[in-house]
């Protein structure tokens, strides 16, 4: 097992319901992977077990409600079993701790929103387009919401929708046509115009359904627009993103334990004993898990920051640098876990060729390394004017 970072109760208690899910779920994973299917027994289990309601505040009904750190937690155990199910369940509890931390929205739509995810809703934001590509990049919306009379009719494609086949709001981000204004709609999985084009066939992620969101004239009600794009919003940091990370860094932890327990077992009839006798694998391993040290270090000390800090205005730097070391962090360990396995870890039925796979998609998850550095770049240059 890896150095725990358990520091309470509470959270030893979750930890022990989210790894009873996580050895169920890492069980089902190679199957999923294999067949690019999307684990809806995993959903339907993570409903149950009310860990798809774990972020919602005390105040607001919830059992638990979440730190980030606790967060952080959970989700790097999940994707130990499963990295896609993982990362597809941290945008819906992440984005859920954010607005009622950030009391987005407003707080009738907030205190409704609660209510649906404590009756086992989900809920995913559909932000990317071809052509805007990730909107982090600033690109404007080509869907669009025109507004006739008191309502508001949406229509565009979205990609890259995670959960799609579960879930039943999404966040669609959305230029106001006519204007310069981009806002985020509340949209029903089942409103009439709304179709989801199973387009998701990539390589790593497999299970994460992460489909095109078909919008056609969607007729929405005028409060069905619940939020405007402002300068302020766009500008103030995103802790709950940190949800990314601890799935990527998750899914090195589970090439880590794979890797050493190969070196503890091996004995090819070359040498005595098992590998890990042999110098350079023990140092592969010594190498592998001082990384993922210090990559877990750096993430549980920045969520433990956000945590404990009540003007989190400055933190966007830090954050993204939480995810840019523990990405390619991941990457990293994920490379060691296999040379220190050889060429088994390429057979289809071997579980590294899928975490090689998996950790590659961190790269592509906001923030991206180039915007992470720019912004290193800036501070330390402003610091020096
Ligand atoms: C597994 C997975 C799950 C995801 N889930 C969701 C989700 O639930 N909801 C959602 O909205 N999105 C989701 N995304 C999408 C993600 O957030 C990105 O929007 C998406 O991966 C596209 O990013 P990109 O950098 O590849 O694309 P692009 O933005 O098209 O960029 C492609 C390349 O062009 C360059 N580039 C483009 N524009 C600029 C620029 N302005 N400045 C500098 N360089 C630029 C970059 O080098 C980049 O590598 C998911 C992605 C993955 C991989």
């Amino acid at each position: 097992m890896p150095i725990s970072f358990i520091k309470t109760e509470k959270q030893e208690r979750l930890y022990k319901l989210v790894s009873e899910l996580a050895d169920k779920f890492n069980e089902r994973a190679a199957k999923y992977d294999e067949a690019g299917e999307f684990p809806l027994l995993n959903f339907e289990e993570l409903r149950t077990s009310g860990y798809t309601s774990l972020s919602i505040p005390k105040e607001h009904g919830g059992e638990e409600g979440l730190s980030l750190y606790d967060l952080v937690l959970l989700q790097e155990r999940l994707a130990q079993g499963d990295g896609s199910t993982a990362l597809s369940i941290g945008w819906h509890l992440g984005a859920t701790m954010d607005l009622f931390d950030k009391k987005r929205w407003n707080d009738e739509k907030r205190l409704w929103y609660a209510k649906q995810v404590l009756q086992g809703a989900l809920f995913n934001r559909a932000a990317t387009e071809p052509q805007t590509g990730s909107p982090t990049r600033g690109g404007k919306p080509q869907t669009t919401a025109k507004k006739e009379g008191n309502k508001w009719i949406l229509s565009g494609r979205k990609t890259f929708t995670t959960m799609a086949p579960v879930l039943d709001y999404i966040g669609v981000i959305a230029s106001i046509d006519g204007t310069d204004q981009v806002g985020e709609f509340l949209v029903e999985r089942t409103k009439p115009g709304v179709t989801i084009e199973e387009t998701w066939d990539t390589i790593s992620m497999r299970g994460t359904g992460s489909h095109d969101l078909v919008l056609s004239n969607v007729v929405l009600e005028e409060d069905d627009l619940v939020e405007m794009s402002t300068p302020e919003l766009k500008v103030q940091p995103n802790g709950w993103l940190l949800h990314i990370p601890a799935c990527y860094l998750g899914i090195a932890i589970a090439a880590r334990n794979y890797a050493v327990t190969f070196a503890n077992e091996y004995s090819p009839n070359s040498i005595i004993g098992p590998i890990k006798t042999i110098p350079n694998v023990a140092r592969t391993v010594g190498e592998m898990e001082a990384e993922l040290l210090q990559a877990r270090h750096v993430l549980y000390s920045i969520a433990d920051k956000w945590d404990r800090l009540d003007d989190r205005s400055q933190l966007g730097p830090e954050l993204g640098l939480a995810k840019y070391i523990a990405t390619n962090s991941a990457i990293s360990v994920v490379d060691k876990a296999m040379r220190i396995v050889g060429a088994r870890s390429l057979q289809k039925s071997n579980p590294l060729q899928r975490y090689y796979r998996d950790v590659r998609a961190g790269l592509h998850n906001p923030p991206m390394d180039d915007m992470t550095i720019a912004k290193l770049a800036n501070l330390a240059f402003k610091e020096m004017e």
